[in-house]
């Protein structure tokens, strides 16, 4: 079922589509297969309940997002069961992704309460300058499959906390996840109308992403997913000229230099290649090692990446589970066949693995040149390409030689050397001397073509407030 205006509703047309387990290929269930008409219904319910919900009181809205968390939190297990179920991170890493999407909810209940405007000297006499921040209006939430629940939370928290009704749209592949996230909303009490859920397949999304951009009363989009369709977005959002956030494309680079802590950076590679199978924006996509610990840094990470256990999230001890799905497995298979054909060598890895179905061994390449399409785009694989370099200037070049500018990892002990890349490197995120960064108190975002706005921390409100000026005259 879908969820519009406090209410469990099949789509318009009756239809459904299946959801399917990424591990076994079996289908977990049906779900409606909403279009523009459902879209239509949900603009409609957040629109009617918008009056209302702005005008509770900040505190009263803190509190109800805080017992939405307290519910995520009461339901973890059974909340990351479902991600790994329809998505096939490992269950570990499922849980975690729980407790990092919960932590916005918490962190945004409390942000809600802090929503401050200001008090401008005035130039002229007599008069006074205020400035209130209002919620600007319906927001939706376009959200991907690798982060089910915690792209979700990120976006919503913010944009309930700041006022704003919500409709999400969640990825085709993962919408069971955010029907929970639903359910727990229903039952802590957020009005009807004020958290809505549109689900649909693949065709559908157009459709339903051509209703929210094309109907005034939706005055911001806020979504994660291929740079492809932030483009589509932002071009159909023009003649309504809405509000935009877009958390796209990564490709980060992950920079090792010859000073580096090689263990600790062998870790970082780990923790940042192998997430999520190798789906996640911020995955180091292009690892750059110095030419003086090239070798033993490529034997090292070789040696642990050939450890992993790969196996069906759901059971105990599996580090890395299936890709999404079957396309997935072809850009792998054809950015490895790619590197090798143009002279880079496997190390470890390199085919699908023997599970078969949508399984790939964790992979590692060495002599991975710029001119190979693992350079240029996203692998969202577990396939680490190594790339030599010999000076600081030329690592630089090559990190900063893409379209993209999301996350980027360093990797050194030389204190100048530190400060001096992290302000050359195009990105909205860095990362030095980790592999993982991300929670609720820091701007998730990127620059260039990665996207437009920050979720989390004190700026992520902002994305759903307008400013209002009024000057008082005649006092
Ligand atoms: P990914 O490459 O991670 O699958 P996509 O950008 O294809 O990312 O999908 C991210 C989200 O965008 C999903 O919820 C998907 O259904 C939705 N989506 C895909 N195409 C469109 C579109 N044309 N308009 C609106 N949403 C879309």
């Amino acid at each position: 079922m879908g969820y519009i205006n406090g209410q469990w509703v099949s789509a318009r047309s009756g239809k459904e589509f299946a959801v399917v387990d990424p591990a076994s290929g079996d289908t977990l269930t049906s779900v409606p297969n909403m279009g523009a008409q459902d879209a239509e219904h949900a603009i409609e319910a957040a629109h009617r309940a918008l009056p209302r919900w702005k005008a509770v009181p900040a505190k009263d809205r803190s509190i109800l997002l805080r017992a939405w968390h307290d519910q995520i939190l009461a339901h973890s297990d059974v909340l990351a069961r479902q991600i790994t179920a329809e998505q096939g991170k490992p269950f570990a890493e499922a849980k975690a992704e729980v407790m990092y999407g919960a932590s916005f909810v918490e962190w945004f209940a409390e942000e809600a309460k802090r929503v401050y405007g200001d008090v401008i000297p005035s130039p002229v006499p007599g008069r006074k300058l205020l400035v209130y921040k209002e919620p600007i209006g319906v927001a939706v939430a376009v959200t991907p499959w690798n982060f089910p629940l915690a792209m979700i939370t990120r976006k919503c928290a913010a944009a309930l906390a700041a006022g704003c009704t919500v409709i999400v749209k969640p990825a085709e592949s993962t919408p069971l996840t955010a029907l929970l996230l639903a359910d727990l909303a229903h039952k802590v009490g957020f009005p009807a109308g004020v958290f809505n859920v549109v689900v649909g397949d693949k065709d559908a999304a157009q459709e339903i992403g051509r209703a929210f951009c094309d109907d005034p009363r939706v005055r911001k989009i806020s979504f994660t997913g291929s740079t492809e369709v932030g483009r589509i977005l932002l071009r159909q959002s023009a003649s309504t000229v809405k509000k935009l956030s877009l958390e796209l494309g990564g490709n980060a680079p992950f920079i090792v230099f010859d000073d580096a802590d090689i263990d600790a950076a062998v870790e970082g590679a780990m923790v940042s290649k192998y997430r999520n199978a190798g789906q996640t924006c911020v995955c180091a996509n292009r690892i750059y090692v110095q030419e003086g610990i090239y070798d033993i840094f490529a034997e090292k990470l070789a040696k642990s990446v050939a450890e992993l256990r790969v196996g069906r999230g759901a059971d105990p001890g599996i580090e890395v589970g299936p890709l999404i799905e079957e396309e997935s497995l072809g850009k792998v298979e054809s950015h490895v066949a790619d590197a090798v054909q143009k002279g880079a060598s496997v190390l470890t890895g390199g085919r699908r693995h023997v599970l078969g179905g949508r399984f790939y061994e964790p992979t590692v390449l060495t002599n991975v040149t710029p001119e190979m399409l693992i350079s240029r785009e996203e692998t969202f694989g577990p396939v680490a390409p190594l790339f030599r370099f010999r000076s600081e200037a030329q690592a630089l070049q090559m990190a900063n030689d893409t379209e993209f500018g999301l996350a980027a990892y360093v990797y050194s002990r030389d204190i100048g050397r530190i400060f001096r890349v992290v302000d050359a490197i195009e990105s909205g995120m860095v990362a030095v001397n980790t592999g993982a960064f991300s929670n609720e108190v820091a701007p998730f975002g990127g620059v260039k073509q990665s996207g437009l706005g920050r979720e989390g921390s004190k700026y992520g409100i902002d994305e759903y407030l307008e400013i209002k000026y009024v000057t008082l005259a005649g006092l």
